[in-house]
């Protein structure tokens, strides 16, 4: 919560990445370890903190969608491989006019069901509590559920039967299935009672976890975008 008041009297837009991740986990979201660093050579200083395969991600607040610019490297193997993918990137971000602050670097989360859990603060309704399956289905087939906050764990359920994509969750075309479980529990945290979205309802006007990487034993936010309120 601290986080949000300092980034918004600095006068930013958005929280940083590492920064809600923090906050996530401390509403207890599962996250990926982490570390930051500002350059190259603080990569020996994680040394065997964080556990191969690495992603990397370049730190900008000039960057929305950091893949589409190329600042995210999935399923590096050494240390050696970060700093290799971390120069190119020192390369080729500038050419797209991103100077990277500094650089995050976690630990990959195995795959699973990419979902998306998140909230607007709405004019009339306050709070409200969003969840659609990750990639296509939000972004082209926008197939999302909301709900008033504070939500229940029947609403939960709820918002995923609602969805048009609902029979993927169950495993569909060979799929392992994805713990509804995990992804009740991830909405609970974000628009329940003393969740995400009523607790940071004054600073903050919008959240995505996008994704929450759901597998049958659990669900991890791999990426999180609070969305600061003006002032
Ligand atoms: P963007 O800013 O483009 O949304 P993300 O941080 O969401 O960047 O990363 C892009 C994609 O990379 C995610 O949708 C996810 O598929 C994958 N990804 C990112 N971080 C991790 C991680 N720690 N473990 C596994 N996959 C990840
Ligand atoms: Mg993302």
């Amino acid at each position: 919560m601290q986080a949000l008041r300092i980034a918004r009297a600095e006068g930013r837009k958005v929280l940083d990445e590492p920064s809600g991740k923090a906050l996530l986990a401390s509403f207890g979201f599962r996250v990926p370890a982490f570390r930051v660093v500002k350059r190259a050579q603080d990569l020996a200083r994680i040394g065997a903190t964080l556990r191969s395969p690495y992603v990397l991600k370049a730190l900008s607040t000039q960057v929305v969608h950091k893949s589409d610019v190329g600042a995210v490297k999935l399923g590096l193997r050494t240390l050696a491989d970060v700093e290799r993918e971390m120069e190119g990137m020192r390369a080729s971000l500038p050419v797209k006019g991103i100077d990277p602050e500094s650089w995050l670097v976690e630990e990959m989360a195995p795959p699973g069901l990419e979902c998306v859990v998140g909230g607007v603060m709405d004019p009339e309704f306050g709070p409200m509590v969003m969840v659609g399956l990750g990639g296509i289905f939000v972004e082209l087939l926008a197939d999302v559920s909301f709900r008033i906050c504070p939500i229940g764990r029947v609403d939960a359920l709820e918002m995923l039967e609602e969805l048009r994509s609902a029979a993927l969750l169950r495993g569909a075309r060979g799929r392992e299935p994805a713990s509804l479980e995990a992804i009740v529990d991830a909405l609970l945290k974000m628009g329940g009672e003393g969740g995400v979205l009523l607790r940071c309802a004054a600073e903050v006007s919008e959240v995505d976890v996008n994704p929450l990487v759901v597998t049958r034993d659990g669900a991890i936010a791999v990426d999180a975008r609070f969305v600061l309120r003006p002032g």
